[in-house]
């Protein structure tokens, strides 16, 4: 065993909650240009050692501030995030700010658009900080595939904090933001999220448009907020969601108002307990935290019963052929022509293709895009892709048939706390297993919250994933909302 070199720092600090801020700010306590300084001046203060940040937007930032300040003067009427300093994940596009999306392909490109999450949020009076560093391309586990080097986890620095959107998870745990957005394609909100013991939510597939989010596999991807309790992430997700014209594939469904719908209480839900999710290569001590939040939602009132999802043991090799199918195609566009880096020298045009991805891209993406093109090629496409989405179908069904007994199900949200840096990367498979409990949501389009509900013995943040039927999570913030409660 390698010994410790470096004793683990930790930097959580809780943000104040929404309303509290809100009080502040109407109050005339702070001003939001003082608040956005503040935030600037802890990001300066801790993120040399967190690699939270890629970049900051502080211009922009603090003219909505000022914005928000002389609205206040005036008694205007306020947004329900007026001056609240946010944080976007680097996939999300804001006009003139670099886009990393944690590539050194994307090296230097400044999108012309702001990604339509990122205007709501701004349209409705938040002040947008920055940009968070991520898995490349949002492919990872453990925000070790950044090729602008790892997060760090706040709780412990010599841990990862989850990914891909390991940055948008340590902002908020490390009060570097009051909340932020990130991405999710399988896990990558949840994971993260409760890696760094903070709330995530996945929202239905469709549910917050998706213009102005950098591909990774479009029939998967979703934008969704991290805060730290889950009134502030119903609020955050009521702002995003909503049909966008930009986005064909989002949902026409009326907006409930989130924050209102958690307040409603957890009592008489019915909730679901799948068996599989608590099966081998579960570590006991987040089992015991979990079994320990489910004993706090009888409490609450709730009916929990058992459910079935034994479709699931085909969850992880049907998502990894969906993804790396669907990023294989999305990722051709990079080519150094477009967007980004290009390789210095080159004779052709087509070599100049070829250098410009393999010294753009990093070796997790190249893999994916190996994988996806194989899935998709004439030979293999009908026993890999197309059955894939066979299986893709039966999970789908297996849920359905899972909430017409319940409201919502609930399972740990990863099979292990925050694993240590480095202890993952040489292995790329188990790697992938860390996304077991969280890739099946994805595929069948569901809803879902990740709440902190309890720790290791070691302090590690353990998360529950609530999961709830399409367009459901109104659901999912309640019963989230009673293992909150239950909580301290
Ligand atoms: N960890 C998963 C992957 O690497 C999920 C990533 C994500 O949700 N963007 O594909």
């Amino acid at each position: 065993m390698p010994s410790e070199t470096k004793a683990a720092e930790t930097f959580v600090e809780k943000p104040k909650t929404l309303a509290e801020l809100r009080g502040d700010l109407a109050a005339g306590r702070v001003k939001a240009t003082d608040l956005a300084a503040r935030y600037y001046e802890r990001i300066e203060e801790v993120n040399p050692r967190l690699n939270v940040y890629l970049s900051l937007t502080k211009e922009r930032a603090l003219e909505q501030a000022a914005r928000v300040d002389a609205a206040t003067a005036k008694g205007d009427p306020l947004g329900v995030l007026a001056g609240i300093p946010v944080g976007i994940k680097d996939v999300l596009v804001m006009k003139g700010a670099p886009a990393t999306a944690g590539s050194k392909i994307l090296e230097g490109y400044r999108p012309p658009y702001d990604a339509t999450a990122v205007s709501k949020l701004e349209a409705a009076g938040a002040v947008l900080l920055g940009k968070l560093n991520c898995d490349e391309f949002a492919m990872g586990s453990s925000n070790e595939n950044s090729a602008y080097g790892p997060v760090r986890n706040p709780v412990d620095t010599e841990r990862v904090p989850g990914g891909s959107s390991g940055g948008s998870a340590a902002a908020v745990a490390a009060n570097m933001a009051v909340a932020t957005l990130g991405s999710d394609t399988g896990g990558s909100i949840r994971q993260p999220a409760s890696f760094c013991g903070v709330v995530g939510v996945l929202p239905t597939y469709g549910r917050v448009s998706r213009y102005g989010l950098i591909a990774f596999a479009s029939s998967l991807d979703r934008v969704g907020p991290f805060a730290a309790n889950v009134r502030d992430a119903a609020t955050m997700l009521g702002v995003i969601a909503g049909q966008d014209p930009k986005d064909a594939t989002s949902s026409p469904a009326p907006v409930p108002d989130y924050a209102v719908e958690s307040d409603k209480g957890a009592e008489g839900l019915r909730i679901g307990v799948p068996a599989e999710y608590f099966a081998e290569g579960l570590d006991p001590e987040v089992r015991a935290a979990i079994e320990k939040g489910i004993d706090s939602l009888k409490a609450a009132g709730c009916a929990v019963k058992r459910v079935g999802l034994p479709h699931t043991r085909y969850a992880i090799p049907t998502y990894y052929l969906v993804a790396t199918a669907e990023a294989s195609a999305n990722l051709a566009r990079f080519d150094g022509v477009r967007y980004g880096y290009r390789s210095p020298a080159s004779d052709t045009l087509s070599a100049m293709y070829s250098h410009s991805r393999d010294e753009g891209f990093g070796a997790e993406v190249k893999r994916r895009i190996l994988l996806g093109t194989y899935a998709l090629s004439a030979g293999y496409y009908d026993a890999y892709y197309l059955k894939a989405q066979q299986v893709r179908r039966l999970l789908a069904e297996e849920y359905l048939r899972a909430f017409a007994e319940v409201d919502a199900i609930v399972t740990p949200t990863a099979p292990m706390a925050a694993f240590r840096l480095g202890e993952k990367t040489g292995d790329p498979l188990a790697m992938y297993l860390a996304d077991i409990y969280t890739v099946t949501a994805s595929l069948a389009g569901i809803c879902g919250v990740t709440v902190p509900c309890g720790a290791t013995q070691a302090g590690l943040p353990v998360g529950m994933q609530v999961l709830a039927a399409h367009l459901n999570e109104g659901t999912a913030f309640r019963v989230a909302r009673a293992v909150e409660a239950a909580q301290s």
